[in-house]
């Protein structure tokens, strides 16, 4: 396979438009006409994972986490060595960050199976903005003007195209001197029947869909008017949560430390060890910010990276139990998941067995 076919595939499991805007996704670098056969996935882009890639014979890294997330003006330092290193290898560098987190199956589909999950749905539902078209237009030219627009890219909701919404009323209007009216004459006041026309479309389709509505539309001066609109995309979003068999915070810490790869720090909880836990909600990675959206639905919140002041603050708030792991555990199953469709393309794959987790030790302890 052309590298580039492997990137429109994985750009299609991983929509670039769903990751954050200060993000960095799709490919580092690489050759598009190179052919590609086998795959080391990694969640970071570090000297050891490129060393294993390079003794491997890979032709791409696909890791979670980006290599820079802003703009680079020379390839020092350890990440410019992991760039030139690679490239004279040959080899390709890309990653779904965000936008894997988000996407379904993702990051954190792979999180919340790992930990066994039942009937996970999206923690917070995504949105996106779009417009809505409202056009009049008389009745026996609203099908011709509905292709018209479809063509140009309104109408599209999921596997649906050509959807539009019409409502029947009449128009009155009274062509002035110098009009050159489709229906009626200059100086008397007209009633047709016509039909208000609503169809949703991308943003960036506005230009488009406002081209093919001056073309198709009988009137000389069509009414119309764009409203920004929020719709929820079903099934995409940060975080999961979903069930457990009914057990205690202290047993369900031992089932996520089962779960996922062992770390220098390993599974702390906070809360109280035997509260009961039977509804469970995940964030891969860094996921502090959904403490409170957690809360309102879950019994607990497995993610990475929390804070002294931010778990005591909201467990003191009357917040879920909170069960923190290791950053790099938390994303590594996406890395198997991520492997077994790429095997379904033909393609061999290594999942990375190295642990990036940065923490090298872990002493004492009292839980
Ligand atoms: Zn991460």
């Amino acid at each position: 396979m052309r590298l580039a076919d492997v990137v429109t595939e994985l750009e299609r499991w991983f929509p670039p438009n769903l990751a954050e805007p200060w993000d960095s996704v799709g490919l580092t670098f690489g050759d598009p006409d190179a052919a590609v056969e086998s795959v080391l996935l990694a969640v970071d882009p570090t000297a050891g994972i490129a060393a294993e890639a390079i003794e491997r014979r890979v032709d791409l890294i696909v890791t979670h986490h980006p290599l820079w997330l802003s703009g680079v003006t020379s390839l020092r330092g350890a990440k410019g060595r992991f760039a030139q290193d690679l490239i004279r290898a040959g080899i390709a560098h890309f990653n779904a960050h965000t936008n894997a987190d988000r996407a379904n199956p993702g990051v954190n589909d792979a999180l919340a199976q790992a930990l066994g999950l039942q009937a996970p749905v999206p923690l917070e539902s995504r949105t996106s903005t779009s417009l809505r078209l409202t056009a009049y237009v008389p009745t026996a030219d609203r099908e011709q003007l509905i292709d018209a627009l479809a063509a140009a890219g309104a109408g599209t909701i999921g596997d649906y195209d050509r959807c539009a919404y019409t409502t029947a009323g009449a128009g009155t209007f009274r062509p002035l001197a110098g009009a050159d009216p489709h229906i009626g004459e200059i100086g008397r006041t007209e009633q047709v029947d016509e039909d208000r026309l609503e169809m949703v479309l991308p943003v960036a389709a506005r230009p488009a869909v406002t081209a093919a509505l001056l073309s198709a539309h009988p009137y000389e001066e069509p009414a119309y008017d764009f409203t920004e609109i929020l719709r929820a995309d079903p099934g995409l979003g940060l975080g999961r949560v979903g069930g457990v068999p009914r057990q205690t915070l202290s047993q369900f810490a031992d089932v996520v430390a089962g779960a996922l790869p062992a770390t220098a720090a390993g599974v702390r909880f906070a809360g109280d060890p035997d509260s009961l836990v039977e509804t469970v909600a995940v964030v891969g990675g860094s996921g502090a910010s959904e403490l409170q959206a957690a809360s309102r639905v879950a019994d607990v919140l497995v993610t990475a990276d929390l804070k002294h002041h931010t778990v005591d603050e909201h467990l003191a708030d009357g917040g879920c139990a909170v069960i923190d792991v290791a950053h790099w555990a938390s994303e590594w199953p996406w890395c198997a998941q991520t492997a077994n469709r790429l095997e379904t393309l033909g393609l061999g794959t290594h999942v990375s067995q190295q642990v990036t987790d940065p923490w090298s030790g872990h002493r004492g302890g009292t839980g």
